[in-house]
């Protein structure tokens, strides 16, 4: 008789640490087929028209599962790959595999549950068991003081109860071996051009390689905690924008599962035991907090953080003025921080998070540009795209998020003054301003003539004259956000808790 087996779905989780669907699938006892399947609805392209996986987060992706293959095949095992959609791909293996089971770790947002359940439906009249796990988060959602539909509102609210009340599992062991693969088409993975994409450009102004999948890293984990002793001054650096150890870095993998939440932590609590616990051993944890926060949030409140009025309804009048976007999206707007950032992270794929918040507070607090043209932009880009950070976080600087807390836009030029006070950064994007003082740099637009023929820089010519005032323009989408609080149809959760 033919041996029944499971067929474990990776998803973004594609790492062998710490998963809890290969690991309950191993005690079984029985084969495992390990399967991805490349869907095509993650090339097609936004709302807004963008390429919905742009060509970095592509290139990330492949090395992802092509080095989760490598892992497995060194395990006697291998990852069957597949194009196509999970619930039309995995239903066709059932019976040439005599599939008795599919795990694999469940997601939170709409488009990703909806193939869950269409994939449910059609293994139903199938006869297979359809067995989900939660795995993207520090907590597990039975470790929690609330359940789901209670969760706090606010990030601090959320902080100190999970801190006080919940712990953190530790992570699963990595398989040491697993069961071979039966005879069967392993398949191969699409190139770029496959998915329409071309190979992106290396720029050599980029500070940080990013290489994607689970043995780069737990390399960089080991590198920047262990080697590189930088955990220790994690919460004074944190900020910087322009070096690789300036932060962790770990999102990309983290986005696509390639690092568990909870071994970081692990490694966290190795480094507190075996070298020093301090600020920023806690900060790290803090921040990935907020991941887990937004993730949990997510679950609760589901389509309205992709909604414009955002997770508290405030019905603001935001503009899709195309020629501003274009402005803000090839770094044109005559604002230098926003400008470095948003070149960055069209030649990377990266930006770091003060660069984030910036260029988000101006799209739609100076601008006044739909947040979601911004957010569709980001995820088109970054390598580190996580569908409930990425939304969680426009939302929240777009003042429309469930921790809105009036009117509030950064301060560019302050910024620029406190985070980039040499200059350095804005200099190293923008080679344009590369012979202007620190003093001078953050704000060209003030340059007389005889500056500009001293330090290279026509303004209007080489480098563009601001877009808008940055307090009148901030002024006026105040003025209209005041207007819409007022008459916010505010959900029935509030903001109280
Ligand atoms: C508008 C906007 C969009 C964003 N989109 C994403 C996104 O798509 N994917 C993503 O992972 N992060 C997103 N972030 C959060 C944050 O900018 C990145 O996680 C961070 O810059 C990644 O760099 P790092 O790993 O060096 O971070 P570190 O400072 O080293 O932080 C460690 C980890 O904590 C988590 N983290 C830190 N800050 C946040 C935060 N504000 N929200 C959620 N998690 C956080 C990340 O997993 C990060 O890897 C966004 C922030 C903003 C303001």
């Amino acid at each position: 008789m033919t041996q029944s087996r499971i067929l474990v779905w990776f998803r973004n989780d594609l790492r062998l640490h710490d998963h809890e669907p290969l690991h309950r699938a191993l005690q079984q006892g029985v084969e495992i087929i390990p399967c991805y399947c490349f869907d095509p609805r993650h090339f097609g392209t936004t709302a807004f028209g963008f390429p919905k996986t742009d060509a970095f987060r592509a290139k990330f992706l492949l090395e992802s599962v092509m080095d989760l293959r490598r892992s497995l095949q060194q395990r006697s095992s291998n990852l069957l790959l597949r194009i196509g959609k999970p619930e039309v791909v995995i239903p066709e293996l059932v019976k040439p595999l005599n599939l008795t089971s599919v795990y694999f770790h469940q997601e939170v947002t709409s488009e990703e549950r909806i193939v869950e359940r269409q994939l449910a439906t059609a293994l139903q009249p199938l006869g297979v068991q359809l067995q989900s796990f939660w795995g993207h988060t520090l907590y597990h959602p039975d470790a929690l003081p609330f359940d789901l539909r209670h969760i706090p509102e606010l990030f601090t609210n959320f902080r100190k109860q999970v801190e006080r009340d919940a712990s953190i599992n530790p992570p699963l062991p990595t398989p040491v071996n697993l069961p071979a693969l039966p005879e069967i088409d392993p398949g191969d993975p699409p190139s770029l051009s496959d998915l329409g994409l071309e190979s992106p450009a290396v720029d050599s102004r980029a500070r940080m390689k990013f290489v994607g999948g689970e043995t780069a890293g737990l390399a960089r984990v080991q590198a920047y905690i262990w080697e590189s002793d930088r955990l220790r001054f994690y919460k004074q650096t944190r900020n910087g924008m322009l070096e690789a150890d300036d932060s962790s870095k770990f999102s990309p993998w983290l986005a696509l599962g390639c690092l568990s939440p909870r071994y970081l932590y692990a490694q966290v609590q190795a480094y507190e035991a075996q070298r020093i616990k301090n600020d920023s051993t806690y900060w790290l944890i803090f921040e990935l907090l907020w991941r887990d926060y937004f993730r949990f949030i997510c679950a609760k409140h589901g389509d309205r953080i992709f909604h414009p009025a955002g997770l508290q309804g405030i019905d603001l009048p935001w503009r899709q003025d195309w020629q501003r976007f274009d402005l803000w999206r090839q770094g044109m707007t005559g604002y230098p921080l926003v400008d470095a950032n948003m070149r960055e992270l069209a030649a990377t794929g990266f930006m770091s998070n003060r660069g984030r918040q910036n260029v988000a507070s101006f799209l739609t607090k100076n601008l006044g540009i739909d947040w979601r043209m911004g957010a569709e932009w980001f995820e088109s880009l970054l390598i580190d795209y996580d569908v409930c950070s990425n939304y969680g976080n426009w939302n929240y600087t777009a003042g429309v998020g469930n921790d809105a807390r009036g009117f509030r836009f950064f301060n560019i030029i302050k910024q620029s003054q406190d985070y980039d006070p040499d200059g350095k950064y804005v200099k190293h994007w923008l080679p344009e301003l590369a012979n202007l003082p620190a003093a001078k740099v953050h704000t060209p637009w003030k340059l007389l003539p005889v500056e500009q023929q001293r330090f290279g820089v026509r303004l209007g010519v080489d480098y563009p004259n601001p877009v808008v005032d940055l307090f009148q323009s901030a002024k006026a989408n105040e003025t209209l956000y005041n207007a819409a609080i007022k008459s916010a149809s505010r959900p029935s959760y509030g903001v109280t808790s």
